[in-house]
């Protein structure tokens, strides 16, 4: 099973363009096995066919191989292949079922409502998820896969449409809904459509699954100088500057856009909100910044 997620800000990428790197991605993973595969990508503004409409979220699920849902993706015809989408984030998912037989259905993303307003992949086990799906139900929320992950983006908006106060925020709401699961090693990738967000967790015991982050080469050149930490990749995407983030389960998926990664320690966080990538510690002490080094992979 596998995570491989593509967030460019302020670059210029075409559908086609986007589509490619997610399946690039997927198939690097595919060593690790699977049985299913699904993508959760951002709509096109103006496409109001089929019921994608106004920047919806659109999740493509198939059972079987990457390269069926590679077809499947080109089969979407109310998707622009050719529309420029200067900041989009994507994310691609290889399953591995533990809960719920392999099909369409149960490959993720999964999602927490018809709207898709929050959209979720997942590599691991939620080990509490009968007692989270008994008290979601309770509280009228339907689940329609038979996976444990599922119960990861109802509760997301459970807790979001129980909020307190207007100003939650994405992180500090999934950082909530974390804290809720019972889990084994764990990496999430977390979409919402209000905020261009996504969040990784690699939980405690967990010794094989990173993150990893990179800075597209092509686009440091348009910057006066070479950017060798995250301090400054985060400077130039406040000044407006484009930036290109790539994120795996391993980092055979990301070897061909860079070297450059950052490898997220257990229970780190990372989250990319407007453009700049921030760490965050799950249960972390006030003000706690986790500082992880840039590593330059060797290349065989
Ligand atoms: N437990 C989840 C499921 O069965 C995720 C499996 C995986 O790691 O691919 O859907």
């Amino acid at each position: 099973c596998g995570i491989f997620a593509y967030l460019n800000y302020c670059v210029s990428r075409t559908r086609k363009e986007i589509f490619e790197t997610l399946v690039k991605g997927l198939q690097r993973l595919e060593y690790r096995g699977y049985d299913s595969a699904g993508i959760a990508v951002d709509g096109d503004k103006n496409t109001t066919t089929d019921g994608i409409n106004n920047n919806i979220i659109v999740l493509i699920k198939k059972n079987g191989k990457v390269k069926a849902l590679d077809e499947e993706l080109y089969k979407k015809d109310c998707m622009d292949l050719e529309v420029e989408l200067d900041t989009h984030f994507g994310m691609a998912h290889t399953r591995w079922a533990t809960h719920g037989e392999p099909s369409a259905l149960n490959s993720h993303p999964h999602r927490s409502d018809k709207n898709n307003e929050f959209v979720v992949i997942h590599n691991g086990i939620i080990t509490n998820y009968k007692e989270l799906k008994k008290y979601l139900n309770s509280k009228g929320y339907e689940f329609e896969s038979e996976t444990d992950t599922e119960v990861i983006p109802k509760l997301i908006k459970y807790v979001y449409d129980n909020r307190e106060r207007e100003d939650l925020s994405f992180s500090t709401l999934v950082e909530r809904v974390i804290q809720q699961l019972v889990r084994s090693p764990l990496l999430i990738g977390v979409r919402s459509k209000y905020e261009l967000s996504a969040e990784h967790i690699p939980i405690q015991y967990n010794t094989v699954i990173h993150l990893w982050l990179f800075q597209c080469s092509g686009v440091q050149e348009k910057n006066s100088h070479n950017r060798p930490d995250i301090a400054n990749a985060v400077n130039s995407a406040e000044d407006g500057k484009a930036v290109e983030y790539y994120f795996a389960s391993d980092a055979s998926a990301i070897i061909e856009h860079t070297n450059k990664v950052i490898y997220l320690e257990d229970d780190d966080i990372a989250a990319v909100v407007g453009g700049k990538l921030s760490l965050h510690r799950l249960n972390r002490l006030a003000g706690e910044v986790p500082v992880r080094a840039i590593q330059t992979l060797q290349m065989e």
